[in-house]
């Protein structure tokens, strides 16, 4: 009878617990945390979605106290001694240091450092994007992650003509014309070594730097236009 009493009680408990988990489930957080363990479980993979920050090594790329390295998904940040640099450096150090951060994923878990490719969430803030609109990073796409393509670029777009971080120094002179490969996210100087390479059948011309940008490339590192 005692034992009855007992099993009557945890069926009571755990109906007042799902009813009060119902407004929890529909605002869409923990479902979506769910998705994403599902998602991850399945795919027999066990990446970490949540950690805690560690230290930052740029103003993209950070580790988590576990000691996985993250590299910010979507975007690129003024590397080491280049203007802006220390500023990105220190506003990630900033959303990320000692907090809990959520780590969500593209297509690729991984990059061939080994490092975590990841949108991070600290704080209901999502810091890829944050740093854009700071004008301290630039949007940076790899393919196949391309999942937050349009929410960055539109980000940008605001960023420069706020003319935040990195858009308030002048743009190097402008080409008559730049160049893409149909297959990446780069824009190259004509007269690139790299802008030679791509095929003609691939080989797409932009009238200029902005269109460029407008359409999510990024800036070769080697040519820099
Ligand atoms: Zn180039």
């Amino acid at each position: 009878m005692k034992r009855r009493n007992q099993q009557h009680w945890f069926w009571i408990a755990a109906g007042i617990a799902a009813v009060a988990l119902i407004p929890l489930l529909r605002n869409g957080w923990i479902a979506g945390r769910i998705a994403r363990v599902a998602d991850s479980v399945l795919a027999g993979d066990d990446r970490p979605t949540q950690a805690v920050g560690g230290s930052v090594a740029d103003g993209d790329t950070f580790s988590t106290l576990d000691g996985e390295a993250v590299r910010l998904l979507g975007i690129d940040a003024p590397e080491h001694g280049e203007l802006f640099s220390q500023q990105a450096k220190r506003r990630l150090r900033e959303l990320v240091v000692g907090r809990e951060v959520d780590l969500v994923y593209d297509v690729e878990k991984t990059d061939r450092y080994g490092r975590l490719l990841c949108h991070v969430h600290a704080d209901g803030l999502w810091v890829n994007k944050a740093l854009v609109s700071e004008g301290l990073a630039n949007v940076y796409i790899v393919r196949p992650n391309l999942d937050k393509t349009a929410e960055l670029v539109s980000a940008q777009k605001a960023a420069r003509t706020r003319k935040a971080g990195i858009w308030s120094v002048p743009p190097p002179s402008p080409e008559p014309y730049y160049l893409r490969s149909k297959n990446s996210f780069r824009f190259h100087r004509p007269s690139c070594k790299l802008a030679r390479e791509i095929s003609p059948k691939n080989a797409v011309k932009l009238t200029n730097r902005e269109a460029a940008l407008d359409a999510g490339l990024s800036p070769c590192r080697t040519c820099r236009p």
